[in-house]
């Protein structure tokens, strides 16, 4: 490429077939500019792209154009108005997640002395949006994978956000601690869906889940019984037509209020139950 102009840039991306909206996102980010920036560059669109931000601009393009995730471009997503650091170690977070934080925070909002724990963490999205809405409470995450622990509590770090992270499968690590409320995102796609295909930058781990999408599921509704305190509830995001199946695994397990909430474009996406314990 010859020295070009940062309007001309952006047309290029778009003529290699990106979105407008990434074009610009990922001009921003070769510029080093913050990623909603977008009216500098309406205003600079004739400024040259110096060569180190035109190469860097280049790479993104064609990173993007095979596929990756934004988010892994530019090293950063907002997530419940927070702005977390991800890379291909964890899972990109998805804006749909956040209706599960949301629900979460709803059926704790009267608890005092809450205990939450968020399992899978990946980033550390959910657990430190429920830290950074309830201060007062204790949440700890947990991860398999020791990568995204990393990744997890520099986040944490970098918010000044106090998560107690653990390593372990589901609720292994956690022995003898109860919750008012176990929330997950865990993996949940059928390890044949051609969907898995188009995520092929994300962690598999993070996303397939055996033959129907729902063995993890299964382990964490099982495993949660001992970890809940009295009322305590248990929240999932899972595919979008497993809401009806994870409500029969919540009712056979002997959740009670088992229902489930919509994501952003109204599909079932997070279900949930309560645990009483038998008096
Ligand atoms: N929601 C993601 C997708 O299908 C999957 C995330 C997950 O398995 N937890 O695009």
């Amino acid at each position: 490429m010859s020295v070009l102009t940062v309007a001309q840039a952006a047309s290029w991306a778009q003529t290699l077939g990106l979105p407008r909206l990434d074009a610009q996102v990922l001009l921003l980010h070769a510029l080093g500019r913050a990623p909603h920036d977008r009216a500098w560059l309406l205003a600079h669109g004739d400024d040259a792209l110096d060569a180190a931000a035109q190469t860097t601009f280049a790479d993104a393009t064609q990173r993007r154009l095979n596929t990756e995730p934004i988010a892994y471009i530019t090293g950063q997503k907002e997530f419940f108005g927070l702005t977390l650091q991800v890379d291909k170690r964890v899972l990109d977070p998805r804006a749909d997640t956040e209706t599960l934080v949301e629900w979460a925070l709803s059926c704790m909002a009267d608890t005092l002395t809450l205990e939450m724990v968020d399992l899978g963490t990946g980033s550390g999205a959910i657990a430190l949006a429920l830290k950074h809405s309830r201060p007062d409470a204790a949440v700890r995450a947990v991860d398999a994978s020791a990568d995204a622990l990393v990744l997890a509590s520099a986040n944490a770090k970098r918010l000044g956000l106090a998560v107690t992270f653990h390593h372990g499968s589901w609720l292994a690590p956690l022995n003898g601690h109860t919750f008012d409320a176990i929330v997950s995102n865990p993996p949940y796609v059928a390890s044949d869906d051609a969907h898995l295909a188009e995520l092929k930058h994300e962690p598999l781990t993070a996303l397939a889940s055996g033959a129907d999408g729902l063995d993890d599921i299964r382990v964490i509704v099982r495993e949660a019984v001992r970890h809940l305190k009295p009322n305590g509830w248990l929240l999932l995001e899972h595919g979008f037509d497993q809401a009806q199946a994870v409500q029969t695994l919540l009712g056979n397990q002997g959740f009670v209020n088992v229902q489930s909430r919509p994501d952003l474009a109204g599909i079932l996406r997070c279900t949930g139950g309560q645990w009483k314990t038998v008096k």
